[in-house]
């Protein structure tokens, strides 16, 4: 079965995504767990957690279809040692506020060399951070999203997030989240259905569907292989509306959370309802 939704907002309190998330008629979603832009924010409540999984049984989300996404500060590649350390433990946070919600995925960036190190230095860091926010959680899969490869941000190949998970002490806790936008950036083509059987294909050879636990579905303003992370709303980029169909139905595609990122929030409900009717048809 195919669940879709959007990144809802959590002004208010985490509690307040799955009522959003309900308003647009949407079956799964994502959410921040705290403030993105910044480093620190207090805990959970208690209060605000046991609202968060009342109005998520209420509204029928299970952990499964829920996509919470870390900061954007977080660098766990990052060549400065000290800094490194910050998004370690930041992540670690992060990690631990989806397991007080009972959630099971955290959707991450991989990280950034800042032109300081290599790539392989780099992709081993990000690997060791996982492990380490792993070791110190339960029960919550790190979930990696492929980059548009913009500046010296890496997780832009299938092959470079293999790499990472090759390092991942317990393979069951890692997994991937394919963002079409950062895909098409990055050189895969969505837009065609021979690219996007190809590009499929690839993600099974060097990663496998079993690992992929969330995608991200976002047309794109830039063109292929451009390298800029630009969304657009679905069917007004240059991936275009025919992908989206193909991805909802793709039967090698099924019970992870589909989330748009799209640029306009007033039409998230009819996009949602569109990709749901692709879904019918198939
Ligand atoms: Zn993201
Ligand atoms: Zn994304």
């Amino acid at each position: 079965m195919k669940f879709a939704g959007a990144h809802v907002s959590i002004a208010g309190g985490v509690e307040n995504a799955p009522l959003n998330a309900a308003a647009i008629g949407a079956t799964a979603f994502a959410m921040f767990t705290k403030n993105q832009r910044q480093w620190n924010a207090a805990p959970i409540t208690e209060a605000s957690a046991a609202a968060f999984r009342e109005n998520c049984k209420k509204f029928g989300y299970t952990p499964d279809h829920i996509l919470p996404h870390d900061g954007y500060l977080i660098n766990m590649g990052n060549p400065d040692p000290e800094k490194r350390k910050i998004s370690v433990a930041a992540f670690t946070d992060e990690m631990y506020r989806c397991q007080f919600l009972g959630l099971k995925l955290l959707n991450l960036h991989p990280g950034s060399h800042l032109k300081q190190i290599s790539e392989e230095e780099c992709l081993s860091h990000i690997a060791a951070g996982i492990n380490s926010a792993l070791a110190e959680t339960e029960g919550v899969v790190a979930v990696l999203e492929n980059t548009a490869g913009q500046g010296s941000n890496l997780g832009f190949t299938f092959q470079q997030l293999a790499d990472i998970m090759e390092q991942i002490k317990d393979p069951a806790r890692v997994g991937v989240c394919i963002d079409t936008c950062h895909s098409f950036a990055a050189g895969y083509d969505f837009s065609t259905p021979e690219g996007y059987e190809k590009t499929m294909e690839e993600f099974d050879r060097v990663i496998g569907f079993k690992y992929l636990r969330g995608m991200h579905l976002n047309d794109a303003k830039g063109v292929l292989s451009g390298r800029l992370d630009r969304h657009d709303s679905l069917g007004k980029g240059n991936i275009g509306m025919e992908a989206f169909r193909r991805i909802m139905q793709d039967p090698r595609i099924r019970d992870i959370p589909l989330i748009l990122e799209t640029p306009d929030e007033a039409i998230w409900k009819e996009e949602i309802a569109t990709l749901l009717s692709f879904a019918k048809e198939a």
